[in-house]
């Protein structure tokens, strides 16, 4: 250990790139704080118990910038190597239009929603996608769109 420790300017339990983006309420338009919501998702505390839970705390990492979560929650055969968010594109808001099973005594659903965004400021966009999820290893995790 030669080097001088950094200063420490991060407060926030996991270091993650962007520690600036934590919103106080949850990008998953829950209407929740993201403390109580996605926010103990990304941390590891807690566990999606629905698929549809698990696409919301997607979303949400998508918009606080969580790459790591977004690949954790990927099914170990759809999974990227890696995967690099592009900070122009600005997640804005999602609205969940369906769901079929995904729940706790299930181990299969799909998860229609849209997903709305921005890109360097321009129009608001949509990306409207039927999911399917799986569990993996007892978690819930993303497959690929149908
Ligand atoms: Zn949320």
């Amino acid at each position: 250990m030669a080097r001088k420790p950094k200063p420490n300017l991060k407060t926030s339990p996991k270091s993650r790139p962007e520690p600036t983006k934590v919103p106080s309420v949850c990008p998953c338009c829950s209407g929740k704080a993201y403390s109580e919501c996605c926010g103990p998702l990304h941390s590891g505390e807690g566990r999606a118990t629905s698929a549809e839970q698990l696409m919301r705390s997607r979303f949400s990492a998508f918009a606080v910038g969580d790459a790591a979560y977004l690949l954790r929650s990927w099914h170990s055969s759809t999974r990227p190597a890696r995967l690099s968010l592009d900070g122009d594109t600005r997640w804005t808001r999602l609205e969940i239009l369906g769901a079929s099973d995904g729940g706790p005594f299930h181990t299969e659903g799909t998860v229609e929603f849209r997903a709305y965004y921005r890109e360097r400021g321009g129009a608001e966009e949509i990306l409207h996608e039927n999911s399917t999820f799986v569990r993996e290893g007892g978690a819930w995790v993303y497959v690929a769109a149908l």
